[in-house]
């Protein structure tokens, strides 16, 4: 085993399931998504400063002014994709240090994360290999353009928040399709689910959130 994934006090696997527990109080219930967070040590994807802080339910530092997302929103994000059956194809724009990845990638056939930030790609691509997730495809990119090689896809899960829904990803939807995305400026944003029917986008709002902003081109 890699010494990062070996346990160590705050990190339990009774953490870990103190972490379910809040989840499911919080209103979270398909236990699929609680399974595959039971399953998924946090605390390797974080440095090892604030891995003993990795399972309470706040947003922390993962560098480059990025942080990975509370457990909350990564639980109640991918409950509102999977909400209508099993999803074969899955574009992630966000990869960041590559927990949600991994979630996914339990759950779904098969995930493409796309990443601005190259370090933070790579980090993530060692994380995901060391737990074996192997149904991943990776990008370096700016995810504004999706991934028009895999196109179309049956969701796609934004972790970063623009101002108004990316044109590319919509186009990049099948039909009958489901993306769940923050949109609005910073202080201001909502978690929508967009679905695709034949002839137009549907699009449902929930949670207020606070997410780092969805930005253009590459570092
Ligand atoms: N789910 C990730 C979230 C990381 S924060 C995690 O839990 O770690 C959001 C990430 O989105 C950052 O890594 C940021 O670099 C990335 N990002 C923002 N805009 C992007 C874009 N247009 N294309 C690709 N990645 C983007």
């Amino acid at each position: 085993m890699m010494p990062h994934l070996q346990g160590i006090g705050m990190t339990s696997p009774r953490t870990r399931e103190r972490m379910i527990k809040r989840l499911s109080e919080q209103g979270i219930t398909n236990q699929k998504v609680l399974e595959a967070m039971r399953n998924t040590p946090r605390h390797i994807f974080m440095d090892e400063a604030l891995a003993s802080r990795a399972y309470e339910d706040t947003a922390l530092p993962i560098g480059f002014n990025q942080t990975i997302s509370q457990p909350y929103i990564v639980a109640k994000m991918t409950e509102l994709l999977l909400a209508s059956g099993h999803l074969s194809k899955v574009l992630e724009i966000g990869t960041g240090c590559g927990y949600q990845t991994a979630v996914l990638a339990q759950l779904v056939d098969h995930v493409y994360s796309v990443e601005r930030i190259l370090p933070l790609q790579k980090k993530a691509q060692t994380y995901l290999w060391d737990l074996k997730l192997k149904n991943i495809g990776f990008m370096y990119g700016d995810g504004s353009l999706g991934w028009p090689d895999y196109a179309p896809f049956n969701g796609i899960l934004v972790s970063a928040a623009p101002l108004a829904l990316p044109e590319q990803l919509l186009q990049q939807m099948a039909v009958g399709g489901v993306m769940v995305i923050p949109v609005g400026p910073s202080g201001c944003q909502t978690l929508q689910r967009v679905t695709r029917t034949p002839d137009a986008y549907k699009i449902e709002e929930f949670d207020a959130v606070t997410f780092v902003p969805f930005l253009a081109g590459k570092e």
